[in-house]
């Protein structure tokens, strides 16, 4: 056999896929810019640790079933003033992640909330984190099927695994009283261990109503609270700036968010609350 083929042997042993494929040109190419060893080493296996970062992140998009990608590049900030950019920026730098705390988007719909929540959630797969996106009412039935047929714990253990868990959309619909006790179990659960990263368009003194005990909802917010930033998003619908431009009437069904009535509106007294 000769090197060549040699090295090609090896690099299928140790599993160097993209160094494989890519040495004869990469050699070349040295031989050509007159690289040292090193450099033409380097060149190689920089090539091949790109090329698992991005099978790895691929494969951790792929599991974390987020509705859709967005990321904070794609969010037009000077459209929604109420974020305060330098939280986003701190949000950013993922130490809630690296902290197992908790942040939470309150606002109306089409703020932005589930759109930052991916975008967060896509930084900290980025870094090698991995996330999972449930909207509240699947995680709900999901868990309350597994309870049905036994296999609870085995359900809550998926749930439990993410560093990062995105419930979207708490308040959007009332909770059993089943699932309001099946999500407090997951707070539970992964309180100081995981973090949650988690919408609601209901401010938290609107939460009793969502779980219909406030006994349950203080409990719940007791626990998400405690290590937690908030984010309180006031402002239009992104859905409707493009209909507003052309000059059409907000929706009937969806109430623009200037005319939401205060119960969809985060409550400043109780949304600030930073608990760390
Ligand atoms: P919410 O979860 O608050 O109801 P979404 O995050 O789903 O709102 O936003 C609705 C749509 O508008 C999404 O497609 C989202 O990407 C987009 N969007 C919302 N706010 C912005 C923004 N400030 N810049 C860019 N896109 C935005
Ligand atoms: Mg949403």
């Amino acid at each position: 056999m000769s090197p060549m083929e040699r090295l090609h042997a090896v690099m299928g042993k140790l599993a160097l896929s993209e160094a494989d494929a890519l040495v004869e040109s990469r050699l070349e190419q040295a031989v050509k810019d007159e690289s040292s060893y090193a450099e033409f080493l380097l060149d190689l296996l920089e090539s091949e640790w790109q090329a698992r970062a991005d099978r790895n992140l691929q494969t951790r998009l792929k599991l974390a079933k987020l509705p859709y990608r967005k990321t904070l590049e794609g969010f037009d900030f000077d459209f929604q003033p109420s974020i305060d950019a330098r939280k986003i920026r701190e949000l950013r730098t993922l130490r809630w992640m690296h902290e197992a705390t908790n942040v939470i988007f309150l606002g109306p719909p089409g703020v932005g909330k589930t759109h930052l929540s991916i975008a967060l959630s896509i930084e900290a797969m980025k870094v090698g984190g991995s996330a999972y996106f449930v909207s509240a009412a699947d995680l709900v039935a999901d868990l309350t099927a597994a309870r049905k047929e036994g296999k609870l714990s085995a359900r809550m253990r998926i749930y439990q695994r993410p560093k990062v868990l995105v419930i979207d959309e708490i308040g959007y619909l009332p909770l059993e009283p089943l699932g309001g006790t099946l999500l407090f179990q997951l707070v539970s659960a992964r309180y100081e261990r995981g973090s949650i990263v988690l919408t609601s368009n209901k401010s938290y003194g609107e939460w009793g109503s969502v779980f219909g005990d406030p006994v349950l909802a203080t409990a719940i917010l007791d626990r998400l609270l405690h290590h937690s930033q908030t984010v309180n998003i006031r402002g239009k619908s992104y859905r409707l700036k493009d209909r507003e431009r052309a000059g059409f009437p907000p929706p009937v069904e969806g109430p623009s968010p200037d005319e939401t009535n205060d119960e969809s509106k985060p409550d400043e007294s109780t949304g600030a609350g930073s608990g760390e």
